[in-house]
């Protein structure tokens, strides 16, 4: 039975290790010593216990601080010991002391947000652009919470005394707009920065290290790394784990134990497939860069695997256009998507304020993956039609003909 992977496994390596190897051996240390190579998935819902007055001091303490229950797990929706490994694992890669995972991204979201609510915390500070359905949760109030919208520069004077988050995106979906992590840190005085870190991944930037004290990731994207795993989750401390632990509970936006699974066997490639996907996604920059048929591209300074740009002539041409590269929302598989935000990812935000954010209608974002990168460039070069004229409003897709020149 693989209960002792419960909290902190027991082999937990004392020396530090490099990214690379934890991405391989965290949430696995006490694998060997049980006899076992592969993680095993525990699928129970629920777990046997003939000693109830045991159970309900567990089940006390578990209220008091959201703290792991020792030994055997308790019921499926209270932690599972799969799931569990997904999180030490996350949580050494981010440099934090645990992480809590949840069924998605905005189940993730959502809990911190009724974290801090139920601590009478409703507002919260935020800096656009997020990713949509971050933006919609906050513009809308679904949970309760009140934003104020601001640049970082304004971060400091938007704070009140019921300010409970304040949340940047850094790069940030779609733009890949940067944010300095260590500054913002510092305006958000003792109030708790949130940074969604889905786009950088702990492989190029551990926000926790400049001072975050929440970093969250849309599992669903590099960390699983093979689109097939819908997840989220928060990296923190200690003490706000111990809540949002809590909230699951009480909330039910739990992940599947296979999920976790699937997350904890991505982990171990995440470095190779964020550097590889990087170096392809860093050449396309350079050609998109010195095309006519590209007004602007948009690439952050840590680098990474997501590019957008905005074309002169017409994007939705671009999109009908690409055959190899697969044009659908969501990021950071192996292979390359495509979208358009303004009427996917990012639909949802009111139209003058998604512009305001810098989202305009010609910008296209790419999630590049890890396919040869002539191949992709000549998928797009194709897509992107023969004609560099701005206005020209032709976008033939150009399939079945030679490449353009450039
Ligand atoms: C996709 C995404 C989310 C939401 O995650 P889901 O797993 O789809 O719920 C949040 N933040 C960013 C930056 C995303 O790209």
């Amino acid at each position: 039975m693989d209960t002792a992977s419960m909290g902190a496994p027991d082999d937990t390596p004392t020396a530090p290790r490099a990214l690379a190897t934890e991405a391989v051996h965290a949430g696995r240390d006490d694998l060997a010593r049980q006899g076992l190579h592969a993680p095993p998935i525990d699928l129970s819902t629920t777990y046997p216990s003939y000693d109830s007055r045991a159970e309900a001091a567990r089940i006390d303490a578990f209220a008091a601080t959201g703290a792991e229950p020792d030994g055997p797990p308790v019921y499926g929706r209270l932690g599972n010991p799969t799931v569990a490994r997904f999180e030490t694992a996350l949580a050494r890669l981010e440099g934090t002391e645990a992480a809590v995972a949840f069924a998605s991204g905005m189940a993730a979201l959502s809990a911190v947000l009724l974290v801090r609510a139920s601590m009478g915390l409703r507002h919260v500070v935020a800096v656009r652009p997020l990713y949509g359905c971050s933006d919609h949760l906050l513009t809308a109030g679904l949970l309760g919470s009140e934003v104020t919208w601001t640049d970082p520069a304004g971060i400091m004077e938007a704070l009140r005394p019921d300010t409970g988050l304040v949340m940047v995106e850094s790069p940030a979906n779609p733009t890949l707009a940067e944010v300095d992590l260590m500054a913002v840190a510092h305006a958000c005085g003792s109030v708790p920065l949130l940074v969604d870190n889905t786009f950088a991944t702990p492989v190029l930037q551990r926000p926790a290290g400049q001072g975050a004290r929440l970093v969250l990731h849309s599992a669903t994207k590099y960390l699983g790394g093979h689109g097939d795993v819908l997840a989220g989750v928060v990296a923190c401390d200690e003490e706000l784990a111990g809540r949002l632990r809590q909230v699951r509970f009480a909330t039910g936006g739990v992940l599947h134990p296979l999920a976790g699974y699937l997350l904890l066997r991505g982990l171990s490639t995440l470095p190779v497939r964020v550097r590889a996907a990087s170096a392809n996604a860093a050449e396309l920059v350079r050609r998109l860069a010195a095309d006519p048929r590209i007004a602007r591209v948009h690439y952050p300074r840590i680098g990474g695997a997501m590019v957008s740009f905005e074309v002169h002539g017409d994007p939705h041409e671009v999109i009908a256009g690409v055959r190899l590269i697969t044009p659908a929302v969501s990021l950071g598989s192996v292979d390359t998507l495509i979208q358009h935000p303004a009427s996917i990812s990012h639909r949802i935000v009111d139209a003058d304020d998604r512009r305001d954010a810098g989202v305009n209608d010609r910008l296209l974002r790419m999630s590049v993956g890890l396919e040869d990168v002539e191949d992709l460039w000549s998928d797009l070069n194709a897509a992107l039609g023969e004609r560099s004229v701005r206005g020209a409003g032709h976008c033939a897709n150009g399939r079945g003909e030679p490449a353009a020149a450039r």
